[in-house]
């Protein structure tokens, strides 16, 4: 059946109202169109936005619902995120369970086929029950992923899904497509934004970001804030003086460089800055500089501090060694420069290693610290005096002090002839210099301190308390000295065997007969030969090593004894104790164990010890002396009359016996003082109940001096030389072999 109309036909007409039916529809497109492009610039939140255009879809295609989806978190499922129903409609696609709509949509995606209606595609029962009769999904592709769909629903039976309808819905979710992507991008700049900002927060330097162009502060972190004191953000660069300095953009070219660093000190707050600028691309493309400003006054005082430690000796605060070596590199060449001359001098404490180990190690500190000061005020010398370690110290006498050089010595020795006073208590400590002249005695730092050391140590064996210039006699000496010093040590690890006993006869003045001996160390060294005590003990004694050798030969020296005890032969033998023996703090348990493990009579033991300066504390010594008696020891004062002795120290310590020095012997036959000084002490002795024992008697003449003073004991090649303990046993004590002895041959 056809409609007529006046004037065109039913067919025209119909077509026309088609084509008008079409035109209608395009307008209504393309301004639903229009109207959601326009919300692609929104700034509105993503669902915001997508809630709007599914509201222009669903209006524009009256259908009964449009739905957005998207694949859950883990991907596993599609669900729904938003939908449209039309005022007086219900929800429909919301109402699908997950996974009917993955399987659902899944199959329209690998199929390819977007579009459903009830009746022409195969029967739902799901869609069904829910009254779907058209259904038309579309992907929404992401970085050619589907990651969204649009799902467009109608109850009406008669819905047909147009070419023109599908095409639209595919250009909605291209649009959707696109805010997608820009909120993402977006979105990833925000964030990457916020996780910068948080980044450079936690950044301990300051920083902050300036706009080249407007040289306005787009950023600064927390720590730069706090540093600038100031919000910063938002201001011209000049509006603050960051880190307390005072900027001026007028004069700062820093923005026109792609980067530049600097180190600065703001007198403002005293702090020293690390600055450093960088262009970099902020996140949102432009050029900008970005600054790291980093407090590095800490740095800065460790640093010193690492230097001062590196030049100076953190005990005394004089220079040390490697200032030493730096100095005198200079010196040296300056010298030579100028033809002039100077001097290198090793100065070496005496007995240092007593003070040290008899009083303790902060004492020993505290007089290191008083030489240093008291060498640091010498003019002349007061910024070249170094510590190289232990009680050695260096002082460089400059080309232009070099007239002084009388003077400063005179300072020097003034400085060790006053006692130091320790904690109240008065101590003296000498020293021993050895000095050597730069160029002329050489031309680097390690010759001129080996040889100025070579000086101090013929120092020391001078009897130390004395300076030595270097000649070149010494070297050879030296070179013994470290060859002494090497096979020293393999000796002792070895086991000892190379140090021999002696013994020197002791003789009765007036029974002129051997009552005893004198025990002394001879080294019979295998790789240097036969040493003599002289040219080992001092050495022994300044290495510390005395008391492994002085141990061992006790120990050797009281078996020998105690063989003779069991022969019943008691001959009261003495034994040197090395006065660095005599301060260590375990001696008398040494003493005692000697004993114990020999099995020795103590009464038949006398210990030599000589008197020093650096035993101060009487009182200690005393108490030590006192014990070592009591275990039944003699103790007697070797080389009386050499050092410091005064009478009332023999009378303060209750020493059983002294040891008259051989120099008093040497002129007794012609020298009155002589006579009369060994007559004094006799005399004393007598009264004091101390027996008194010459040594180094070598004539009858001497002898018969001696007896007529009335002295108790003499020792001296008159009436014997050291000799090897077995030769002294046969020859003085009648023994032959104490094998034979055993066995009763005897
Ligand atoms: P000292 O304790 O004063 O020993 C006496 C030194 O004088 C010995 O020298 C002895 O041989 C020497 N002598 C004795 N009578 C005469 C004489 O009539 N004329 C001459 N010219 N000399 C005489 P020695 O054995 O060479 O010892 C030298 C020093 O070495 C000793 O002096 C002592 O200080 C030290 N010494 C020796 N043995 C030991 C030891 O076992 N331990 C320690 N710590 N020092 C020792
Ligand atoms: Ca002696
Ligand atoms: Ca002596």
């Amino acid at each position: 059946m056809s409609k007529k109309s006046g004037f065109i036909s039913e067919d025209e007409y119909l077509r026309l109202s088609r084509d008008l039916n079409n035109m209608e529809y395009e307008v209504k497109r393309s301004e639903a169109l229009t109207n959601i492009l326009q919300l692609l610039e929104s700034e509105q939140p993503f669902e915001r936005v997508v809630a709007d255009i599914l509201k222009i879809v669903g209006e524009f295609l009256q259908v009964s619902n449009v739905s957005l989806y998207k694949w859950d978190e883990k991907g596993e499922n599609i669900v729904s995120i938003l939908e449209w129903i039309p005022d007086s409609g219900v929800p429909l696609l919301s109402l699908v369970s997950n996974e009917f709509r993955t399987e659902y949509i899944k199959k329209c995606m690998e199929s390819g086929i977007t579009e459903y209606v009830a009746d022409i595609s195969e029967r739902n029962s799901v869609l069904e029950e829910l009254g779907i009769k058209a259904l038309l999904v579309v992907p929404v592709n992401v970085n050619g992923k589907s990651s969204m769909y649009i799902g467009i629903a109608d109850t009406d039976p008669d819905r047909r899904w147009r070419e023109n309808t599908i095409q639209f819905c595919f250009d909605v979710a291209k649009i959707i497509q696109n805010i997608l992507l820009k909120r993402i991008d977006k979105n990833s700049l925000i964030s990457s934004y916020t996780a910068l900002k948080e980044i450079l927060d936690n950044v301990g330097s300051g920083l902050f970001v300036i706009d080249k162009d407007t040289k306005k502060i787009l950023f600064a972190n927390n720590t730069m804030k706090l540093m600038a004191n100031d919000d910063m953000e938002g201001k011209f660069c000049n509006s603050f003086g960051y880190c307390g300095m005072k900027h001026n953009c007028e004069k700062c070219d820093v923005l026109d460089k792609a980067c530049i660093a600097f180190e600065t000190y703001a007198t403002e707050n005293h702090s020293w800055y690390d600055i450093k600028f960088n262009e970099i691309s902020w996140v949102d493309g432009r050029k900008v500089s970005l600054c790291n400003i980093q407090n590095i006054t800490e740095k800065k005082k460790i640093e010193k501090r690492i230097e001062f430690q590196a030049n100076n000796d953190f005990l005394t605060g004089l220079y040390n060694r490697m200032s030493c070596e730096n100095d005198m590199e200079k010196y040296i060449a300056l010298a030579e420069e100028n033809d002039e001359h100077g001097y290198v001098m090793f100065l070496d404490l005496d007995n240092f290693k007593h003070i040290n180990d008899g009083l303790g190690h902060q004492y020993g500190d505290m007089l290191l610290k008083m030489i240093s000061l008291g060498l640091q005020q010498i003019k002349g010398i007061e910024n070249s005096c170094y510590r190289m370690g232990g009680d050695e110290f260096v002082i460089i006498v400059v080309p232009s002090e070099k007239k002084r050089l009388p003077e400063i010595l005179k300072e020097i020795k003034y400085l060790f002839n006053k006692p130091w006073d320790l904690n109240g208590t008065e101590y003296y400590c000498t020293m021993s210099m050895g000095i050597v002249s730069y160029p002329d005695d050489g031309h680097d730092v390690n010759e001129l301190i080996k040889k100025a050391d070579i000086a101090m140590y013929s120092a020391k064996k001078a009897g130390k308390n004395r300076i030595e210039y270097y000649n070149n006699k010494e070297e050879s000496s030296s070179i013994k000295r470290l060859d002494l010093e090497k096979n020293m040590r393999r000796a002792i690890a070895i086991g000892g065997n190379e140090f021999e006993v002696y013994i020197q006869p002791i003789v009765d003045t007036y029974s002129e007969e051997c009552i005893g001996g004198e025990a002394l160390i001879r080294w019979n060294c295998a790789k240097l030969g036969f040493i003599t005590p002289n040219d080992f003990i001092p050495l022994a004694e300044h290495l510390g090593l005395i008391i492994f050798i002085g141990e061992l030969f006790l120990r050797r020296v009281c078996s020998i004894l105690k063989k003779w005890s069991d022969m019943g032969i008691n001959k009261k033998i003495h034994i040197n104790l090395s006065i660095v023996q005599l301060v260590q703090n375990n001696i008398v348990e040494v003493i005692k164990e000697v004993i114990k493990d020999t099995g020795v009579n103590p009464a038949n033991i006398v210990l030599e010890v000589t008197e020093s300066l650096a035993i101060n504390d009487i009182n200690h010594m005393k108490r030590v002396i006192r014990e070592i008696k009591e275990l039944g020891i003699e103790i007697a004062l070797d080389d009386f009359g050499t050092g410091y002795s005064s009478l009332n120290y023999i009378k303060q310590m209750d020493f059983d016996i002294i040891k008259v020095d051989k120099i008093f012997i040497d002129d007794i036959v012609s020298d009155d003082y002589a006579q009369t000084f060994v007559k004094l002490i006799t005399e004393l002795s007598d009264k004091l109940n101390v027996k008194v024992c010459i040594e180094g008697v070598e004539t009858r003449e001497q002898f018969d001096t001696l007896r007529d003073i009335r002295v108790s004991m003499i020792q001296g090649y008159l009436f014997g030389k050291p000799i090897p303990y077995r030769d002294y046993e046969r020859k003085f004590l009648g023994i032959e072999k104490y094998d034979e002895f055993k066995e009763g041959k005897v």
